[in-house]
């Protein structure tokens, strides 16, 4: 069996997520066309006849470390390169950015094998140019292999896979077959709904909030979960609620048909909104509110 760890790492909004939640046919982590979505570490395990393959997803790697939780993010992106086999790094498309410079570096210095993957070629129309970038980022890099994909259409991803198993070490199981991930349902439940507010509000509102699960009740046929949906101001508050709760209502209605499909059972879900000024620069704030692994 080949066992191991990936760390799947780039700029925010390359696919990171989306290429997990295709590698796992499961919707673990949350996706928006929006960066920074992924706030959390959170790992993605595949196990198969092959051995079994724990996919790290992270927040996408910043350069500005102004505000608490851009550290805190930078943060959890680094230490994932700590113990993992392989990393895989991908790109969207096929431009290099300014940006990239930075994680050479970090990975020059990690000293793991490498796939580069450039992701979205659904959006690439001509296909030649691929050969031509990749002989490019072998003279950038040493990768390890090159491969072409798109998460988003399970293109390639076999081979991905493949190339991956190869690369791991031969060793047991790390988690029992039948896991697939290391967060719990509450947890899962929290990221849905941020998910969902993400995906719905404007552009600059979703860094400024979060959820909070303030009870998580397993009943016989139904799970009762009550949150709170955290904002720094109260015209924030107003937008989250919308008019008349319409807002609110449609997201609660969307999170919770995701969260029955994720735990497979009927979900009475409860949103509140409330305003707590200054969260996303306050360490104290973060911890309070579960930005601590
Ligand atoms: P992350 O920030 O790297 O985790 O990126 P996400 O997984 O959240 O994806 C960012 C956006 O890119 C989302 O709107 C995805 O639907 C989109 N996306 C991801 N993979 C593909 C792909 O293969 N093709 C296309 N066209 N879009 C994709
Ligand atoms: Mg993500």
């Amino acid at each position: 069996m080949n066992c191991g760890t990936v760390a799947l790492i780039g700029r925010p909004n390359v696919g990171k997520s989306t290429l997990m939640n295709h590698l796992l046919k499961q919707k673990i982590s949350i996706t928006s066309r929006k960066p920074q979505t992924t706030r959390h570490r959170i790992l993605g395990i595949n196990t198969s006849e092959r051995g079994q393959i724990v996919y790290m997803d992270t927040p996408g790697m910043h350069n500005s470390e102004k505000k608490a939780l851009n550290r805190y993010l930078n943060r959890t992106a680094d230490t994932t390169l700590l113990g993992v086999d392989v990393v895989v790094w991908l790109l969207d498309g096929l431009v290099w950015q300014e940006y990239d410079e930075i994680i050479f570096k970090k990975l020059e210095q990690a000293g793991l094998p490498v796939i580069l993957a450039v992701n979205k070629v659904d959006k690439i129309k001509e296909k030649e140019a691929m050969l031509a970038f990749f002989a490019d980022a072998q003279k950038r890099f040493p990768f390890e292999q090159l491969v072409p994909i798109s998460a988003l259409k399970n293109t390639n991803l076999d081979v991905l896979e493949n190339l991956l198993y190869d690369l791991l070490p031969e060793q047991e199981l790390l988690y029992p077959e039948d896991q697939v991930t290391d967060r719990s349902e509450r947890f899962l439940a929290a990221e849905i709904i941020r998910e969902k507010l993400t995906r719905r509000l404007g552009a600059e509102l979703p860094y400024e909030l979060t959820v909070e699960i303030e009870r998580y009740e397993e009943h016989p046929g139904l799970s009762k979960i009550y949150a709170i949906i955290w904002v720094e101001r109260m015209t924030q508050k107003n937008i989250v609620i919308g008019k008349e709760g319409e807002m609110l209502k449609n997201i609660g209605t969307e999170a919770r048909l995701d969260i029955e499909r994720l735990i497979d059972q009927k979900v009475y879900l409860q949103l509140w909104v409330k305003v707590k000024s200054g969260w996303s620069d306050n360490e104290r704030a973060l911890l309070s509110l579960g930005f601590n692994d």
